[in-house]
């Protein structure tokens, strides 16, 4: 018997009327005869509520104490869809992450899933019931619940469907993945299919419809990963591995992220260790960056820069207060309001001259740049947050997206 995993995310579980319209979805799919495991993510914006709740006690709460809050967002899911289920005459039966056998790091708030112990799952859907796992969360060795990160349900479905030797559907609220946030172009084209490597560039620079560790997981164990609406029967996109009949497109997508942070860093001493010697503070600080970029040296003087997010601020201005103590002269500069403007196309390894159109197109509407790298298949710029909308909708029509 064929297992199916279906992950239904925030929105689609927003209210009981939705919970219930969802139950009468899997009852149809339960009804082909396969397998069925749920996962649901919390309730609409019950994660961020959780949040802000834990800053009206503290700014920085213990990550420990922050997850065992987070998590009960899912708990509430699993048990009003288990109710709904039964309603329907199902029998079901709802797990925590831990209770599923998902065993993780103990890297509160970004936990890393080590391993599957599915006999649990497996014993119930024996039993023939419906299993209705919390998503996001897992549990640690020491038996602390730990969660994975922000939209990490998406991660819990796909690492259960490689566990289970299961197929994978992401329910969402929109028809699948679109060549651009249908949100603002609202005449984006919806893609029939895309493959692992572009919908990880996507996800990973703002394209938040999946999340980019749920895909690299679907590549390393061959999980195709169907996204489709919850509210309807569209076909959907298939996320799979790039075939060579393809239809190969040049540009696949657009996508952007918001809450960027350029730091600049003026007159530090152009000797090697000192450059190193920033780079490695910022990686102790676990503050990632990326569009690293430094001037040539003038007066034995270098300037860099480099991107990051803005939940870092504070800890950026702290490790440069620090570097300017003990170099002297140094400057530095943070320039908030950015946002990250990227360009995804597998066709760009084969095709000449689409940096050169996407240069001319940002330039001769005025929209101004500060930094631009490249990957294979992707180019990227920081650009003016208030320009992302004019900037999306001249990049989607030009490349048709
Ligand atoms: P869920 O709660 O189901 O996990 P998310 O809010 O995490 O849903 O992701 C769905 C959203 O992703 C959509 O509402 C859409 O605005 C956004 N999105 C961003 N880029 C894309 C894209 N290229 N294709 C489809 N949706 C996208
Ligand atoms: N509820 C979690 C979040 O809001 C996980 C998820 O939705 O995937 O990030
Ligand atoms: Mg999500």
């Amino acid at each position: 018997m064929a297992t199916v995993v279906m992950k239904f995310g925030g929105t689609s579980v927003g209210d009981t009327d939705k919970i219930v319209n969802i139950a009468k979805r899997i009852k149809e799919k339960k009804n082909h005869g396969d397998n069925i495991v749920v996962v649901v993510s919390a309730m609409g914006k019950t994660t961020n509520n959780l949040i802000e709740l834990s800053k009206e006690i503290t700014d920085k709460p213990d990550k420990r104490d922050l997850d065992m809050l987070m998590a009960t967002g899912e708990q509430i899911s699993i048990s009003l869809m288990s109710m709904a289920l039964k309603q329907l005459g199902l029998d079901s039966i709802s797990l925590t992450g831990i209770q599923a056998g998902i065993v993780t790091t103990n890297d509160h708030t970004r936990a890393k899933i080590n391993n599957i112990n599915p006999e649990n799952i497996v014993n119930h859907l024996d039993e023939d019931k419906v299993v209705v796992i919390a998503g996001f969360q897992g549990g640690s060795d020491d038996g602390s619940i730990t969660t994975l990160g922000r939209g990490g349900s998406d991660t819990s479905a796909v690492a259960l469907a490689a566990s289970l030797g299961g197929s994978c559907e992401i329910y969402t609220d929109v028809n699948g993945i679109y060549g651009v946030d249908p949100r603002i172009v609202p005449s984006a084209k919806k893609l029939d299919y895309i493959s692992y490597d572009e919908m990880m560039e996507l996800a990973s620079r703002g394209a938040r419809v999946m999340e980019t560790r749920a895909v690299e997981l679907g590549q390393k164990y061959n999980v195709e990963i169907l996204v489709a609406n919850s509210h309807n029967t569209e076909a959907g996109t298939i996320i799979k591995e790039m075939e060579d009949n393809m239809e190969t497109r040049v540009i696949t997508g657009v996508t952007t992220l918001k809450d960027c942070l350029m730091v600049s860093v003026r007159n530090l001493p152009f000797e090697a260790s000192h450059v190193a010697d920033l780079f490695n503070q910022l990686s102790v600080r676990k503050i990632s960056i990326d569009m690293i970029s430094q001037t040539a040296p003038h007066n034995n003087l270098v300037d860099v820069s480099f991107t990051t997010t803005k939940e870092y601020t504070e800890d950026i201005i702290d490790l440069l207060e620090n570097l300017k103590q003990e170099l002297g002269n140094i400057e530095f500069y943070l320039n908030p309001n950015l946002a990250k403007l990227s360009v995804v196309g597998i066709g760009m390894i084969s095709q000449h001259g689409v940096a050169s159109d996407i240069f001319e197109l940002l330039s001769t509407n005025g929209i101004v740049y500060y930094q631009v790298t490249t990957s294979e298949i992707s180019i990227s710029y920081t650009i003016k947050e208030q320009d992302v909308a004019k900037a999306t909708k001249i990049l989607a029509e030009h490349f048709e997206l």
